[in-house]
């Protein structure tokens, strides 16, 4: 029987999302800081094997979703990935899980350290997985400019770029911005400069803080620049 005055609206904050079925949820983790260790790993199959179907998928923001977990048995479930270092994913109205290719760490095309823009993305700049925003955002980030992370349909999408000036040589950060996918898609525009370490941090956290304070609800970024105009957004911006 399916118990009433059930906050799916709270369990779903917390990374259970309600399936089609009744009294079944889905779990939503995330692959924070651009990898799982085998611990996490062992931890998600335990969980996956005791509470759910044996089974479990893996989603295009790449955490791992395991489906057919009983209400009852959500507390557990939600103990035993915590003590797994497992992290919850996000859904609805928030910052979703910013997604990366390996870069430099292995991709033999990587030119710029994915992971470390991401570290430095969540303890810098403060942006945390799953906080509220008017609509979802998505941040990609590709080592390079073959862009596996598709960072082109993105809110943010950053990739890595050799960016050549007076014969000198440098890598950066070449930006998109009002990328989306969903039911109106867009590509985002690019930005006509190649940022630095600093610029790309700086240039993360104005366009997340200028979407919160002036998205309508439900409106994503694609859809509040040809609003105002991109030439309006890129001046309130300074870029
Ligand atoms: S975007 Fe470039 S660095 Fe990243 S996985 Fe693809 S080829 Fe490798």
């Amino acid at each position: 029987m399916v118990e009433k005055n059930i906050d799916y609206h709270a369990l779903k904050k917390r990374g259970f999302l309600r399936q089609k079925q009744e009294g079944y949820f889905t779990v939503r983790t995330r692959m924070g800081l651009g990898k799982f260790s085998a611990e996490q790993l062992s931890a998600l199959s335990e969980v996956t094997r005791k509470y759910a179907n044996g089974f479990a998928h893996l989603t295009t923001r790449q955490g791992v979703e395991i489906p057919f977990i009983k209400l009852e048995n959500i507390e557990s479930v939600e103990r035993e990935l915590r003590k797994g270092n497992i992290e919850f994913g996000a859904s609805g109205a928030t910052l979703r899980t910013i997604t990366v290719c390996p870069g430099n760490n292995w991709c033999r095309f990587g030119l710029i350290d994915t992971f470390k823009l991401l570290e430095r993305i969540e303890k810098e700049i403060n942006l945390e997985c799953n906080m509220e925003l008017p609509h979802k955002f998505k941040i990609a980030i590709s080592g390079c400019p073959n862009s596996c992370t598709r960072p082109q349909v993105s809110e943010i999408g950053i990739h890595g770029e050799v960016a050549t000036k007076d014969s000198g040589r440098r890598i950066g950060y070449r930006v998109y911005i009002g990328g989306c996918g969903g039911r109106n898609p867009r590509t985002g525009f690019r930005v006509d400069k190649i940022f630095s370490d600093t610029e790309v941090l700086e240039m993360i956290a104005k366009v997340v803080n200028f979407f919160k304070n002036n998205a309508k609800p439900r409106q994503r970024l694609a859809l509040l620049i040809e609003e105002i105009g991109k030439e309006n957004f890129l001046r309130q911006l300074g870029l």
